[in-house]
Parts: C-alpha cells; structure tokens; sequence
C-alpha cells in the first residue's frame, strides 16, 4: 500500500496547487508516454476539478502519444505568476523548459532513481512504475474527480513505461489503481489501437535492426543508427529510437543498447536484465532507472571506448546475478533444512 509519506505528499500538492490560479506543467527533453501522461493527466485533473485555473503545458511533441495533446509555447510574463510543477524529469538539465527557477513556487513528481531535489516540493519516490501512476494516487487520495481524458492520460503513461505491466517497480498497487482508472471510463482498447500502431517503414526498419545488431562476448546486443538510416525508413527519430525494443530480453544477452545519431547528438539507449545500468550511464552524461538508462557519446569514434566498458559491465552483472542465485538456492536449502 502507500505509505505514509506518499499519502502526507499527496495531500500537500493538492493544497499548494489549490492555492495558485495559474499553472504551468513541465516534462523532460525528448518526452515519452509517461511525460506526456503525467503532463496530460494532471493537466485534465487540475482543468476538471479547479475549472477556474489557467494551466498550460510546456514542452516538446511526443509523436506516438500525440493523440493526448500538443505542449504550448508559455510567456516568461504566464510563468513568473505561476505555480511549476516539474513531471517525469531527474534533473534539471533534462527539463523541457529550464525556466523552473523564475516561477512563484515549483513542485516536483519523479519516481526516476537519480533524481535531484531542484524544486520548492519535491515528491521523488523511486519504487513506483512510473510517474504517472504517482499522478493517479495522487488523485485517489485526494478524491479528485478523474474525467476520461486525465483515466486516458495517466493509463497510456503506465502502460508505455511498464511495457505493459511488464517491468520492474509493477506491484499489486499498480493494478490497483488502473482498474481505478478503468472505472473512470479508460478505453484500454483504443489506447492500445494508438500506443501499438505501427507502419511498413518501421517493420522494414525492425528487419534491418535484426539483420544488422552486433553480439559482443559478455552477453551485449546492440544497434548502431546513424542519421542516414533513420532517413532511408523514413522514420521520425522518436520510432527509429523505439526500435531498440526488438533486441530485448534475447537469451544469454542480459544488456543490450542503442546508439542513436541525432542531428545534435549521439544517445545511448541503455538496458539491463539485472541491476545498476544507470549508474554505468553516468560514466557517459546520463542516469534513469536501474534497468532502463540514457546516456550519450561525444562521438562516434567513442564507440569502442563504450563498448568495451559495456561489455565488461555485462561480465559483471552476469556474475554477480549468479552468485546471487546460488546464494539464494544454498539459503532456502538451509531454511528448508531447519524446518
Ligand atoms: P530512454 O532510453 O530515453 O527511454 O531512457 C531510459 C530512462 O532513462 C528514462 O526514464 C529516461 O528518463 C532516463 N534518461 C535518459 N537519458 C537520461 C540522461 N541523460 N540523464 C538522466 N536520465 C536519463
């Protein structure tokens, strides 16, 4: 259940967003489904419950979940009358608007590992699937009225950064509250017909990732794109980075990433079947989760550097996951022993 804490910080963002007609809410760079879901779910729940409050979204376009809507551009005059409150976002670096200092009060809702306290009020809690399914406890404590449009926000945003109720930080509350979300009229169906549409460009690209990942010793599988391949499927960068999911979870391969070439930058899409790929991250400008990470090189000739690094942090995880399971098997013989 929640603990007390979660519940003590719930009610407190009710109470400091009661206080302030004018809102602004704010995402990370390069939004996802679960930004874009807190960004859209609180926006519906504070339009629905306070209709007198003026609350604008500012940020980047997310394609895929674009059905939910589209950020705005806010005034620096809007802002400094505001109330912040900062989504889905670590550090202040990765903010879509880095404005956050200039506003009356900022809130932060996080549930990133490495997360810094950059805000007024910071509700920063790690163990939770995603920071949309903080906004939807953040509802049901406050007994807020959650409308279709905040149920469809908040829902999209856990399943995206669950993989469907896949991943790790998915417990028994999570269920919980999306079959609150469910009776609050969610269309799982028609979500599903959004979040999972997909196009002939990018199954010829998933063919040209499965034909083209590289496999090194130590158990990691990994992508390399460059600018012309993301040109030659026609893809927008947001579905050429999807792509990395098709090289998940192949037996004997507990790691595997994607290198991306933007326009800007290259960025590393890092992610582990075990443990502490974030902290690896942060020896390449990055952070995240523990088992979903971004990170970036400087160039391509890093590459190797990366690798090798890489493959090492694999042999790693590798043991220790199986000392740490002979080291259970060895314990439950001895309980199973004294009993
Ligand atoms: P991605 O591969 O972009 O889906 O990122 C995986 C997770 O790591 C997400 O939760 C991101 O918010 C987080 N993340 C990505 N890049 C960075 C970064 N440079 N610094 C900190 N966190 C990051």
């Amino acid at each position: 259940m929640l603990s007390k804490k979660s519940i003590k910080a719930c009610k407190i963002i009710k109470k400091i967003i009661k206080q302030y007609d004018k809102i602004v809410l704010i995402g990370h760079t390069r939004p996802d489904g679960d930004c874009y879901g807190s960004e859209f779910g609180l926006y519906h729940l504070i339009k629905d419950n306070y209709p007198s409050k003026e609350v604008h979204i500012s940020g980047e376009v997310c394609e895929y979940v674009s059905f939910l809507g589209t950020p705005e551009i806010v005034s620096d005059e809007f802002l400094k009358e505001a109330l912040v409150i900062a989504v889905d976002c670590g550090n202040v670096d990765r903010l879509a608007d880095k404005r956050i200092s200039s506003a009356l009060y900022s809130v932060k809702i996080d549930h990133h590992d490495d997360s810094d306290e950059y805000a007024d009020m910071n509700w920063i809690v790690p163990a939770f699937s995603s920071c949309c399914e903080m906004i939807a406890w953040l509802a049901f404590v406050n007994r807020l009225n959650v409308d279709k449009s905040a149920g469809t926000a908040i829902y999209t945003g856990i399943t995206t950064d669950t993989g469907d109720f896949k991943h790790f930080g998915v417990t028994s509350d999570t269920f919980l509250i999306c079959s609150y979300l469910a009776d609050c009229g969610v269309d799982v169906e028609e979500i599903a017909s959004y979040t999972g549409a997909r196009t002939l460009d990018t199954i010829k690209y998933t063919g040209y990732i499965y034909e083209n990942c590289k496999y090194t010793k130590n158990g990691v599988v990994y992508i390399k794109i460059t600018k012309d391949i993301v040109e030659k499927y026609s893809l927008s960068y947001e579905k050429a980075a999807a792509g990395l999911n098709s090289i998940g979870y192949i037996e004997g391969y507990p790691v595997w990433f994607m290198a991306i070439e933007y326009p800007s930058e290259i960025r590393l899409r890092l992610r582990s079947k075990y443990e502490g790929i974030n902290e690896f991250a942060r020896n390449y400008k990055g952070g995240g989760h523990s088992k979903a990470a971004g990170a970036s090189l400087d160039s391509w000739d890093d590459l190797d550097r990366l690798l090798s690094d890489i493959d090492n942090f694999a042999k790693e995880s590798k043991q220790k996951h199986e000392f740490s399971d002979l080291k259970n098997a060895v314990e439950i013989k001895e309980e199973f022993k004294e009993s």
